[in-house]
């Protein structure tokens, strides 16, 4: 029994920050451009407001402007639509984040559609999500986090090609397009989601595990073939005494059990969690260099 690679996504994140921001000077020096990132957030959720935050700080160390928007929560539709439409007009951002969950009285799509495609650096307009769907087509961004995931088996060599992949869960924003991201890199991939009956005959013929559910724990380590490579987007809190604050983070990966039978897993935190930001960065970079025509 031999132990894990441990997947360092912290590592990995500030590396690519670093790379992201070499780039961002020299496109400064070059045409003095700077990226330009606006994000939208609407309402009082605390958990919002805290990712909201991350993200500018981490604009600001790699020199990526950023333009935060907040209203309130009972504002209309309209108003939200209105300032998307005005950053999609301006020149100097180049990538727009509406921040989720909207209040329950915004039509999410409505609001997904209104950001042109140019700038959509999440990657959830229903253009990209179809084009990164379709043989032979190409989306302009891909989402952050499954992306994150996937960047991270590339910077560790793992390789996709021809292997088994089974991803658990389909949300739109994770499981959905790490699932179609895998199909596009060769794997052969099946989807766990809730109404699967005995997920783990289907997880224990995997040789790559992307689990994005939202349930502490739930792949244990007689879920897992020896040697697979494991992904845990799975972010949980669970009461814990001894923290000061009462409580923990956990995947959704029992990573004692699972890390004694895989060749690689990620932890949680440090895992897949800092790719996300990182990869909104590399979005923002790769936009403004594509409506700038820079190379
Ligand atoms: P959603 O709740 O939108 O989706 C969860 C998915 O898991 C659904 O497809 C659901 O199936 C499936 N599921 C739920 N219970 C089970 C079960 N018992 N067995 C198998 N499948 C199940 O969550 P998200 O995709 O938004 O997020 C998933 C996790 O990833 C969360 O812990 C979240 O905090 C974390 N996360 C982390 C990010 C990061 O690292 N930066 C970013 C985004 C999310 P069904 O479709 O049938 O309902």
């Amino acid at each position: 029994e031999t132990a894990a690679t441990v997947i360092d996504g912290k590592r990995v994140a500030k590396d690519i920050r670093e790379e992201v921001a070499v780039e961002i000077s020299r496109m400064k020096d070059e045409i003095g451009i700077v990226p330009g990132l606006a994000v939208i957030l609407v309402g009082d959720r605390k958990d919002s407001a805290t990712y909201v935050r991350n993200k500018k700080k981490a604009c600001d160390t790699v020199g990526i402007n950023s333009y935060e928007v907040r209203f309130p929560e009972d504002s209309s539709e309209e108003e939200v639509l209105k300032h998307i439409s005005k950053f999609n007009d301006d020149p100097s951002v180049h990538g727009i984040l509406v921040q989720l969950p909207l209040p329950s009285h915004m039509n999410e799509q409505n609001i997904l559609n209104a950001v042109c495609i140019e700038k959509d650096v999440d990657g959830f307009h229903p253009l990209n999500i179809g084009r990164l769907a379709m043989r032979g087509r190409e989306p302009l961004f891909v989402p952050c986090t499954p992306k994150g995931c996937i960047e991270l088996l590339h910077r560790y060599d793992i390789p996709i090609k021809g292997k088994r992949a089974v991803v658990i869960g389909r949300s739109n924003i994770v499981g959905m397009p790490a699932a179609l991201l895998l199909q596009r890199e060769d794997a052969t991939v099946s989807i766990v989601h809730s109404r699967t009956k005995n997920p783990e005959e289907i997880t224990r013929q995997a040789d790559i595990i992307i689990s994005a559910v939202g349930q502490p724990n739930m792949v244990r380590g007689n879920w897992v073939k020896p040697g697979a490579v494991l992904i845990d987007v799975g972010i949980n809190p669970v009461e814990d005494p001894e923290s000061p604050r009462g409580y923990r983070l956990v995947g959704d990966i029992c990573y004692e059990e699972a890390s004694k039978v895989a060749s690689a897993i990620t932890p949680v935190p440090g895992g897949v969690g800092p790719m996300t930001i990182a990869m909104l960065l590399s979005n923002t970079l790769l936009s403004a260099k594509r409506l700038h025509n820079f190379r």
